[in-house]
């Protein structure tokens, strides 16, 4: 239901778990974080987010990239473990998702044969498994694998995914749903909408559908499916809060 992520010199899991707030509107189940802390950690919680935030509250944490979701339950009831983020087999991506993955029985069967394992109902830790295999068999790069794996996923999508072993890499895309990109000074935020990135900044772009970016501290690049780069539009928006 609601996305947010960031990467920059803020403590990331406040940006997040204060722009989760924001997204409350939206109406959700459930809700959860994944920060990057050497390794990578969840938190995840169904019912408020306050309830995340008092799991998050003695935990000490420093991370600068996080992702984070509110969750409305399409596949598999709401609870804890059904709660986004959702991470690989091998423990090395993290993802959030807004939407729908149609084809996910039939992406499951095939990882199924080829070992994995679930803990969820979800149809979202069918796709980053999914990513995971597309990635470990030709041994590409995040966003080369996002890419690839994309083009076989039919439905509709927002989603932000993070890599244990490339920390310092938020990748995004999008479609049918929608995924907002906020440009700050040397800061990236992800977001289902502009309401919890506005206080940072009014620099946006809009992810276009079939659109994969991919910020670093190297900065922002999008490309679509077929592996071509598209200049990013960037608008300057106005949001009474
Ligand atoms: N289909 C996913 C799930 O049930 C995402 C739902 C959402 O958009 O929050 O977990």
């Amino acid at each position: 239901c609601g996305i947010v992520a960031y990467l920059g010199e803020r403590l990331a899991s406040s940006v997040v778990v204060k722009g989760l707030k924001r997204l409350e509107y939206r109406g959700y189940d459930s809700s959860g974080v994944a920060v990057m802390d050497g390794g990578m950690t969840v938190y995840k919680k169904k019912g408020k987010v306050a309830e995340l935030e008092q799991l998050l509250q003695n935990q000490n944490l420093t991370s600068h990239i996080a992702i984070g979701h509110t969750r409305w339950a399409t596949h598999g009831e709401p609870n804890d473990v059904n709660a986004h983020p959702h991470v690989s087999n091998s423990g090395r991506l993290s993802l959030v998702h807004n939407g729908i993955i149609e084809n996910y029985a039939s992406i499951k069967q095939m990882l199924i044969s080829k070992g994995y394992t679930f803990s969820s109902q979800t149809d979202t830790e069918v796709l980053v498994n999914f990513i995971e295999e597309v990635q470990k068999a030709g041994n590409y790069e995040l966003d080369e694998a996002v890419r690839k794996a994309l083009k076989d996923v039919v439905g509709a999508y927002a989603i932000v995914i993070m890599d244990k072993e490339n920390p310092n890499v938020l990748i995004g895309a999008r479609k049918g749903s929608p995924l907002v990109i906020g440009l700050g000074q040397n800061e990236y935020f992800f977001a289902s909408d502009a309401t919890p990135i506005i206080e940072y900044t009014k620099e946006m772009v809009y992810l276009d559908d079939l659109e994969v970016a991919k910020v670093s501290p190297e900065g922002l690049e999008i490309k679509n499916l077929q592996n071509e780069v598209s200049d990013p539009q960037v608008h300057t928006v106005d949001l009474e809060l």
